[in-house]
């Protein structure tokens, strides 16, 4: 099925004169998201934080529910936090407190900075061992190598499903497949998946999935949330408790909520939450599938031809590939392209080694720019953007 581009455009003021493909930094929010969050803060300004929130309960339950629906899960196994990384520490740090000397953890050579430096963290204070999944020629998470890594020792595989610096797609349900038969918890970064593809958790058969507003989902800054499976709510408790994810019951005792909301904790910004429900069923309205194959429409042949260009050359690994377009330019850094291209009304990101260290360094990667288009833009952006970048 079509798009309505005119439509979808016409709802994103910005697309006017800004031709915007840094949406894997932070997308451009629709209007009605937009509206939604500022409707919430003026109610704030005239009423009090507290009494708008409680004439909010309806949106503020749809945030859940609206989640739940895209993920294919129970709204009781959803917390809405801060960011992402909030939500993944919750799981990963969970989930650690059980972990001993020797105990194992397999990751991927795209996985994300910050989930990284929690695995270090985590060696260092207690003995667990990092493990990398190797990649196929291909450029992916090696799902046979993964096979053959597994055994008791092995208490967690934490994979990002699309890395902040590139196109590949991980295989993410292959993963789960191994994850399942073994009964090995499994934590997915679907930070930048998500709002770009249809994820289904049954599917790909995670216990945990984190992921961020602001990104593909076109969300406000500020919002994250945590799937976290039924199952695994009795298993391990989160790594910290307020008021709000567990109750005070006696002088010497506390029990924690039964739902995932354990994850949260009690101040919020409840105007982005209200927001970020109303992206999840703006995407939902379009549909995962046609936005999904929209991005594949415009983000392949940007990648094509931007690799003919001949001081270009582009990076991006993996079977199947997703928005982000990365490359290098023969002579200049990619601030410079970034400045060249943001004089013409055109945004792109960059990518630093740091966010994605094993494989920057694995396959000598320079410096990136990113460039991200998602279902608003145009073949008409995509031009501008290959003929600009061919003229600098
Ligand atoms: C952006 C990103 C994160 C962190 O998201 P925040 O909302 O900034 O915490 C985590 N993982 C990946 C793969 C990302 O791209």
């Amino acid at each position: 099925m079509a798009l309505d581009l005119k439509r979808l455009r016409g709802d994103t003021p910005a697309t006017a004169d800004l031709a915007y493909f840094y949406n894997s930094g932070a997308s451009l929010m629709p209007n009605p998201v937009l509206d939604a969050v500022k409707a919430h803060l003026d109610l704030e300004a005239r009423i009090g934080g507290y009494e708008a929130a409680e004439k909010a309960a309806g949106p503020l339950q749809n945030t859940y529910d609206a989640l739940a629906g895209m993920l294919n899960c129970g709204s009781d196994e959803i917390a809405v936090v801060e960011n992402a990384t909030v939500a993944w520490c919750q799981a990963f740090y969970g989930l650690a407190q059980d972990m001993k000397p020797g105990d194992r953890v397999l990751t991927v050579v795209a996985e994300y900075a910050s989930n990284y430096i929690a695995f270090l963290q985590t060696a260092k204070r207690r003995g667990i061992v990092i493990d990398v999944i190797p990649n196929t020629p291909d450029g992916e998470a090696d799902v046979e190598a993964l096979e053959r890594m597994i055994d008791d020792k092995v208490k967690l595989i934490a994979v990002t499903h699309v890395p902040t610096s590139g196109g590949l797609v991980n295989p993410a349900a292959e993963i789960g497949k191994v994850a399942r038969r073994h009964g090995i918890p499994y934590l997915l970064d679907a930070c930048q998946s998500v709002g770009q593809m249809p994820l289904d958790v049954e599917t790909i058969g995670c216990d945990f999935l984190s992921a961020t507003g602001r990104k593909f989902l076109r969300g406000p800054r500020g919002t994250g949330f945590l799937y976290a499976r039924n199952t695994m709510l009795t298993r391990c408790e989160p790594p910290v408790l307020d008021l709000l994810s567990a109750t005070w019951t006696a002088p010497d005792d506390y029990t924690v909520r039964g739902d995932a909301r354990r994850y949260e904790n009690w101040e919020n910004y409840v105007a982005g939450k209200i927001g970020l429900g109303v992206a999840v069923d703006y995407a939902c309205a379009i549909g995962l599938d046609a936005i999904w194959q929209r991005i594949q429409d415009l983000a392949g042949p940007l990648r094509q031809r931007l690799d003919a260009l001949p001081d270009v050359h582009v990076h991006d690994a993996g079977r199947t590939r997703c928005a982000i377009v990365t490359f290098s330019h023969d002579r200049l850094s990619p601030k410079e392209v970034q400045q060249r291209l943001a004089a013409q009304n055109m945004a792109v990101g960059t990518s630093r080694p740091s966010s994605t260290l094993l494989d920057f360094e694995a396959r000598h990667l320079p410096p990136l720019v990113r460039a991200a288009p998602h279902y608003y833009n145009s073949e008409d952006e995509i031009d501008r953007l290959v003929d600009a970048i061919a003229a600098l």
